[in-house]
């Protein structure tokens, strides 16, 4: 028998209707063993995810204000669930055991974590699969950074002793013992986690989309869906912006070679997209995906012979490290350095950074652009065939598009160029035409 560790994303377990979807989808597959479960997320437009009402819950508790009726909908959501489904098990217990918590105004990882371990015993109870609690196998350390390997350790040796489990996602604890959730969306990461230490055969992680698509479908109309991708390739889309799957998520599986699919429980049918170490490899294809954003930076700093001063760069990072402000790139010239920054890093404090490059290094002169978008062009296919740049730079010259930056990362699988912030759609339209039209 193969294993298969499936993840069920908030939308896939909001209700009745969506778990009785999810449970065929288990049962169609004897390998799916080990099983990792989000909160209930929304049953529809305008409604409330259960880890939002728990958030909700805490700002209650610290604000002194009554909160009974808010968990009573929390808990409400569960009981609908039960009686719907028929499901075995005493919820009200566990009801009580958070309630008894709450009283001691518990941290908010605590409190938010209570949506994915209330789902999973639900859920466990309803597929008649064990239930696994995650809050002693994945480990933070004190300052909530990540044990991988200890919490590999401890995956793998519980789950060797249950043939078939639910987990809950999102949280594991510190070594005193107290709850630490990931960050939103975290889930994915528990179950990239537990495909790694049970040696999976594939990591399903499934959602309410098919899957990746080449570009984003707000910019492009219809944009085809992406079969297959590298893990390399997906994080750099996934780092401008594409987000599916938790950009976590890919480092552990790809540690043990798991391949990621990403599956959609409303079309199971479909194949999804497959994410795997090789990629497509099919040579038709040159990109794999367009990514970007909006609403970026470019300091670029002039000195004459620039090149022969040493420490330089050294000092800029130094600069952006005292501001805490993260680069994106850092496009070069023999005289010329550039500094990509997002907006949102830089917070307000752009003149501040000014007068202090200007200041600790003394440049000739320093061209400030703003309000550039970054979009990422991304594919295996590119390296491996002359005229991709000369395809895209005309593309978009053809739209009358001016570019303002260019970087190509070392890996030769990605273009990255920075157009202004009105060219940004336009430039992914015909960026998309241009390779896959
Ligand atoms: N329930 C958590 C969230 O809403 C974690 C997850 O679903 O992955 O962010």
């Amino acid at each position: 028998m193969g294993i298969k560790v499936a993840k069920f994303g908030g939308s896939s377990v909001a209700d009745g209707i969506q778990l009785t979807k999810t449970k065929a989808i288990i049962q169609q597959d004897p390998d799916r063993r080990y099983i990792v479960v989000s909160a209930p997320g929304k049953r529809y437009d305008g409604d409330n995810k259960i880890t939002d009402l728990l958030y909700l819950c805490k700002t209650h508790i610290e604000h002194n204000l009554p909160y009974d009726q808010l968990f009573q909908v929390v808990a409400d959501r569960y009981m609908a669930v039960q009686l719907n489904l028929g499901v075995k098990v005493d919820l009200l217990k566990y009801f009580d055991e958070i309630k008894e918590n709450l009283k001691n105004n518990p941290s908010s990882d605590y409190i938010a974590s209570r949506g994915e371990y209330l789902n999973a015993i639900l859920i466990a109870a309803f597929l008649e699969y064990d239930f696994v609690d995650t809050a002693d196998l994945i480990r933070f350390d004190s300052k909530g950074k990540l044990l991988m390997e200890e919490t590999d350790e401890a995956l793998r040796a519980e789950l060797s002793k249950h043939e078939r489990a639910v987990l809950p996602g999102f949280y594991g604890s510190t070594p005193d013992g107290q709850i630490r959730t990931f960050s939103r969306g975290g889930s994915d990461i528990t179950g990239s986690l537990v495909a790694r230490a049970v040696g999976a055969d594939v990591y399903e992680n499934w959602t309410d989309v098919s899957g990746f698509l080449m570009a984003d479908p707000r910019i492009v109309k219809n944009p085809k869906q992406i079969q297959k991708i590298s893990y390399k390739e997906l994080r750099e889309l996934s780092y401008m912006g594409a987000s599916v799957l938790h950009e976590d998520a890919i480092y552990p599986a790809r540690m043990a070679n798991v391949p990621i699919n990403i599956r959609n429980t409303n079309i199971p049918e479909d194949p999804g997209t497959l994410i795997t170490a090789e990629g497509d490899g099919d040579e038709k294809h040159i990109i794999t995906g367009i990514a970007g954003s909006k609403d970026f930076t470019v300091v670029a700093l002039y000195k004459n012979m620039m090149s022969s001063e040493r420490g330089f760069v050294r000092r800029i990072l130094g600069i952006l490290d005292d501001y805490d402000i993260n680069f994106e790139h850092l496009p070069s010239g023999i005289d010329t350095v550039s500094v990509v920054m997002a907006d949102s890093s830089i917070n307000g404090r752009l003149d501040e950074v000014l007068e202090e490059f200007q200041s600790r290094l003394r440049p000739d002169s320093i061209d400030v652009i703003e309000d550039i978008s970054l979009i990422a062009t991304v594919g295996h296919g590119m390296s491996s065939r002359p005229g991709v740049s000369a395809k895209l730079f005309t593309a978009l010259a053809d739209a009358g598009i001016n570019i303002r930056m260019i970087d190509q990362g070392s890996s030769e699988m990605n273009i990255i160029v920075g157009v202004e912030n009105k060219d940004f759609e336009k430039a992914i339209r015909a960026i998309y035409d241009a390779f896959v039209e």
